[in-house]
């Protein structure tokens, strides 16, 4: 699908018949120069993040403690002055963790450190104990495909980035179960470790009986590569009780910075809510959705009335599900979507956007027609424009043809501790949390103001000129 972006002329005022505006809008970059400033003069977003992650925590879809952060979603939307504050109805799945142990048996009996995989099934009643097959990547495991019935297989990938390495998460228990494995472990999706698992979610093709299946941390997982590779059986007791029960009513939260000349078209900001149920959520994606609030509550103290509607998304289930993201792009299919910025990377140093489209050509001419605004964020580094992933919940926004933004930052602080009991507030630093405000606050302003037309459905793309 072709977008169309273009810079719209707009006549000078003498040279119209029209009245004099009462006040015309002040120009998009001078505004959004001015609410920088604001930005970096705010810890608001640092302050109610604290608060979230320390009086309610880990946030999973279906838990008492998403239902809580929902709930105070809402009041901080309206404390801040959003409008039309609400809670949209989504359902999600409810898993739950139970009971969760593994033990390596023999000579060097030890506890190993594990997360089981969300979504996982139970061990049966007792547990399992098999012999472990490592294999470092999914070819060696078909090398040794005779080896896998019976026996628990560890994929113990190392790290090259969370895009290249997740597939042994979501997909490498599957696989092991086609073989004839009767339980999987995964080592950590992380740069590097302290001996903490993360978690995260797998999935099993429908044909597929699903297998218990965990993470074990870094160092667990080359233990038990170094002792196959001297010539030993690893053998482990596992013992999972965990368990899904159906789908439970939980809500994206939304509210409003409405438009001042076309409301009905809208920027959305995006994050999610949920979290796992391990730590505190805080830079996935606490930091986010506060990085989205206090750009809108920014942009509405401020004085300044963007052209369009800035809509805050604080979306549910992203990760164990995606159900908020689908619900809203359906139940908002109508509407006409500008664009969409999502922060869903923590909370590491900005450097600017990711640019998202489905075509190369109207990424680059995307990137080019907002190159003029980016200077703002020079001062911080942070006036970077590139190509490419924008985010999981606005996904389903970009099917049809919107363009998607994902605020470009350093994501090491957070892979090193994302879905992990260590994902807790005191690794935010306030003053990047800052400027990852700043950054959203800086664009969100100037895809709601600037004068562009981004041509979002074909509707409307038949309206506009070429
Ligand atoms: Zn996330």
């Amino acid at each position: 699908m072709r977008i169309l972006l273009g810079l719209a002329l707009t006549l000078p005022l003498a040279a119209t018949a029209k009245p004099k505006r009462k006040s015309p809008p002040p120009p998009t970059a001078e505004v959004a120069a001015d609410l920088m400033g604001r930005a970096l003069a705010d810890d608001g977003a640092y302050t109610d993040l604290v608060e979230l992650c320390d009086d309610i925590g880990a946030r999973l879809s279906g838990s008492p403690e998403l239902d809580r952060a929902i709930a105070w979603s809402q009041s901080k939307m309206a404390a801040h002055g959003l409008t039309n504050v609400r809670a949209e109805p989504v359902m999600v799945p409810k898993w739950i963790r139970g009971e969760e142990r593994a033990e390596l048996l023999g000579d060097s009996t030890r506890d190993l450190h594990i997360l089981a995989l969300g979504g996982s099934v139970s061990t049966p009643e007792g547990g399992i104990e098999a012999d472990v097959l490592v294999v470092r990547t999914f070819e060696e495991l078909q090398e040794r495909a005779a080896e896998v019935k019976g026996r628990i297989v560890l994929f113990n990938a190392p790290f090259v980035g969370y895009g290249q390495t997740v597939g042994y998460r979501t997909q490498g228990p599957n696989k092991a179960a086609e073989l004839g494995a009767v339980a999987a472990l995964v080592r950590s999706i992380g740069p590097d470790s302290l001996d903490t698992p993360h978690t995260g979610s797998t999935r099993f093709a429908k044909e597929v009986t699903p297998i218990p299946a965990a993470a074990v941390s870094l160092e667990n997982a080359e233990l038990l590569q170094r002792l196959q590779d001297r010539g030993k059986t690893p053998r482990v007791r596992l013992v999972l009780g965990s368990k899904s029960e159906g789908e439970v009513a939980s809500a994206n939260v939304i509210g409003e910075i409405p438009g001042r000349e076309s409301p009905e078209e809208i920027v959305v900001l995006a994050c999610h809510l949920d979290s796992w149920d391990v730590g505190q959520g805080a830079q996935d994606d606490g930091a986010g959705c506060m990085s989205a609030l206090h750009a809108a509550k920014l942009i509405g103290q401020s004085g300044y009335q963007p052209r369009r509607t800035v809509r805050v998304v604080f979306y549910t289930n992203e990760e164990n599900g995606l159900a908020g993201a689908r619900t809203y792009a359906a139940e908002h299919a109508e509407e006409t979507h500008v664009a969409a910025i999502e922060s869903d990377s923590g909370a590491g140093a900005p450097a600017g956007l990711r640019v998202h489209t489905h075509e190369s050509d109207d990424t680059a001419a995307v990137i080019a027609a907002l190159k003029p605004y980016s200077g703002t964020l020079a001062a911080l580094n942070a006036n970077g424009l590139r190509e490419g992933y924008a985010g999981a919940d606005i996904g389903p926004l970009s099917a049809p043809g919107v363009p998607t933004f994902g605020i470009d930052h350093d994501t090491e602080p957070y892979f090193r501790i994302h879905h992990t009991e260590a994902d807790t507030i005191d690794k935010i630093d306030p003053v990047l949390l800052q400027h990852n405000v700043a950054t959203m606050t800086v664009w969100a302003w100037t895809l709601a103001d600037v004068d562009v037309q981004v041509i979002t459905s074909p509707t409307l793309r038949g309206n506009m000129p070429e």
